[in-house]
C-alpha cells in the first residue's frame, strides 16, 4: 500500500529550537574543551574565563566587576580569583583610579596561562573556516544580533559592542555598501565584518540612543560581497 506523502512541518520542531540546539551543541564543545584545555594548572572554565579577561586588563579588575564581567556571583569570583591567587597566577594590588580599591591583576605565570588559554576557541575557529566568507558575515551579523538581545533582556552582562556604542554611525555611508558605518572614537568607516563585541574604547549609550541605533543598524542589507578580514576585538 502507497504511503502518504510526509510533511516535514508536521513532524519538525520550530526552527528556532533547531538553532537553539545547535548554539546549545557548540556551547557543550567549548565547555568540554575548556576542561580539556585546562591542563596541568587544574583550571576550572571559570578560573579559564577569569585569566583570559583579565589578560585584556593590565590595570588590574575589580572583583565586582570580574563578576558582573563573567555574569557569575561575587561568591563565585572570589573563589576563582582565590585560587589563581593560591596557584601564583593572580596578584592582589590597588586600583590605579582609587588607591584603596583593590584590584587583582595577572602575574607574569598567569599571563602566559592567560595566553594558552586564549587558544582553546581555536577549533571553533576551524569549522568557521568551514563557512565561506557570505556565510561568515550572515552568521556574524545574526550572533551579534542574538547577543544584543540577551544584552537588553539582562541575560548576560552589558558588552562592550559596536551597535550599543555612542560613537557608532549605522549606515552613514550608503554609497560604500562594504564600510557602511562610522566610529566616531577614531573617525573611520567600517563593515559589518569589523563589528566589535569587546572593545575597550566602547562607551555605552543610552537606552534611547541603543534603541536608536540598532533600529538604523538593523535596517541595513548585509555586507555579503566582501571576505572576512580582520577580527573582532
Ligand atoms: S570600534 Fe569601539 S569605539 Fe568605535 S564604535 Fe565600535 S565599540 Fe565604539
Amino acid at each position: 500500500m502507497e504511503r502518504p506523502p510526509v510533511d516535514f512541518d508536521t513532524i519538525s520542531e520550530p526552527l528556532e529550537v533547531h538553532v537553539s540546539t545547535g548554539l546549545a551543541k557548540i556551547g557543550a564543545a567549548l565547555k568540554a574543551r575548556a576542561w580539556k584545555g585546562a591542563g596541568p594548572a587544574r583550571l576550572t572554565p571559570t578560573q579559564g574565563q577569569a585569566l583570559t579577561l583579565l589578560r585584556g586588563e593590565p590595570q588590574g579588575l575589580r572583583l565586582s566587576t570580574l563578576a558582573r564581567s563573567l555574569a557569575i556571583t561575587p561568591a563565585t569570583a572570589s573563589d576563582a580569583v582565590a585560587s589563581l591567587t593560591a596557584k601564583g597566577f593572580v596578584v592582589r594590588g590597588v586600583e590605579a583610579a582609587n588607591r584603596r580599591a583593590a584590584a587583582f591583576a595577572l602575574t607574569p605565570e598567569g599571563a602566559a596561562l592567560a595566553d594558552e588559554v586564549a587558544t582553546w576557541p581555536d577549533f571553533l575557529a576551524r569549522a568557521t573556516g568551514t563557512l565561506d566568507a557570505s556565510e561568515q558575515t550572515v552568521l556574524y551579523r545574526a550572533l551579534v544580533k542574538m547577543i544584543r538581545a540577551l544584552q537588553e533582556a539582562g541575560d548576560i552582562p552589558v558588552q562592550r559592542m559596536c551597535v550599543s556604542c555612542r560613537y557608532f554611525r549605522p549606515n552613514v555611508r550608503p554609497d560604500d555598501p562594504q564600510r557602511p558605518h562610522v566610529c566616531a572614537f577614531v573617525g573611520a568607516p567600517f563593515g559589518d565584518r569589523h563589528l566589535r563585541l569587546d572593545c575597550r574604547e566602547q562607551e555605552q549609550a543610552s537606552a534611547a540612543e541603543r534603541d536608536a541605533l540598532w533600529r538604523n543598524f538593523a535596517g541595513s542589507q548585509v555586507d555579503q560581497s566582501h571576505p572576512t578580514q580582520g577580527e573582532p576585538k
